[in-house]
């Protein structure tokens, strides 16, 4: 397996089709199965849309507009990138996501997306190497922090160049990989794993929508586990929609918050329950209890009137 690390530089500029980040240099670096670096690969890109590079990223990059205006268009460079790459069984990593998401979305705005599967699989090396090193993947460790942490040789190149960064990330893959690791973040870089890429997800809004079962409002009781009785019509508040719930046998009243996020891979159905007020209602009448263990499913929400009385 070779392994391409890349890494990409770009430039966000604001379109009549929305925001485009137009990669301005590619960097890659080649290592072979025992992790020597046996190639490397390196060309700015010249920018199409925006001609003038932003400040902050001539400043973070140290790129110029002069460095540009010489280099070939995207088309011509990924050309040169894809034969670079070769064919046989290889492996992309990148730090983080973003530069394979990047990737992605210049290939797509020239109509080039069937040129994606050169990259045949692909894997964050961020993860991996997060994982190997012991630190949580809740944190998002930079580049250079991580080099630091882990004793990697930094050295006296700029960092955020696409080269730069790509030697640096292969020396820190070399130094953290071990192939149990990477089993567990390598990914086959098919269409469905651009399509999970590329999936938005979002919270449902709307509490008629089709995704969403009735019997999902059915919300239990945490002390007793039977099914509790809504008091009051749904709010949505942060994405989340809260109604007062309220349990008859232990006359404990909740504030429920059910999220509905839509995912790549479904429907995602959350639920928090915080107890509020302290118990005012007299003793429940056991011989309601079989009444009380049917609950509502939410029906019309103008009708939708206070029942536990
Ligand atoms: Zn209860």
């Amino acid at each position: 397996m070779k392994y391409i690390i890349m890494d990409l530089e770009w430039n966000g500029s604001n379109t009549v089709d929305g925001h485009f980040n137009e990669i301005i240099e590619i960097g890659a670096v080649a290592l072979d199965d025992s992790m020597a670096i046996s190639g490397e690969f390196q060309s700015f890109v010249k920018p199409k849309i925006t001609r003038k590079l932003r400040g902050r990223i001539r400043e973070l990059t140290h790129i110029s507009n002069d460095d540009l205006k010489s280099a070939s268009g995207f088309a011509a460079v990924y050309n040169r990138l894809k034969e670079w790459i070769g064919s046989g069984d290889n492996c992309m990593l990148s730090w983080g996501n973003a530069d394979i998401a990047v990737l992605y979305e210049n290939l797509k705005h020239y109509d080039m997306l069937d040129d994606i599967y050169v990259i045949q699989n692909y894997c964050d090396a961020q993860l991996m190497c997060q994982k190997a090193a012991g630190i949580s993947l809740a944190k998002q460790v930079g580049l250079s922090s991580f080099a630091e942490f882990a004793d990697v040789d930094i050295g006296d190149d700029l960092l955020h160049r696409a080269i730069n960064d790509s030697r640096l990330t292969a020396k820190c893959v070399a130094k953290m990989f071990k192939p149990e690791f990477f089993a567990e973040f390598v990914k086959k870089a098919d269409k469905s794993f651009y399509d999970r890429m590329n999936f938005k997800s979002y919270c449902i809004q709307d509490l008629n929508d089709e995704l969403i079962k009735p019997t999902e409002f059915m919300t239990k009781c945490p002390d007793c586990d039977r099914y509790m009785t809504r008091m009051t019509k749904y709010t949505c508040r942060n994405r989340k929609h809260h109604a007062a719930y309220r349990c008859k046998f232990c006359r404990k009243t909740y504030n429920v918050a059910h999220t509905f996020k839509v995912t790549y891979d479904g429907l995602e159905h959350k639920v928090t329950l915080h107890q509020t007020d302290p118990p005012i209602d007299p003793p429940v009448d056991q011989s309601l209890q079989d009444l009380a263990d049917v609950s509502e499913t939410p029906e019309n929400e103008d009708t939708k009137e206070t029942k536990d009385a």
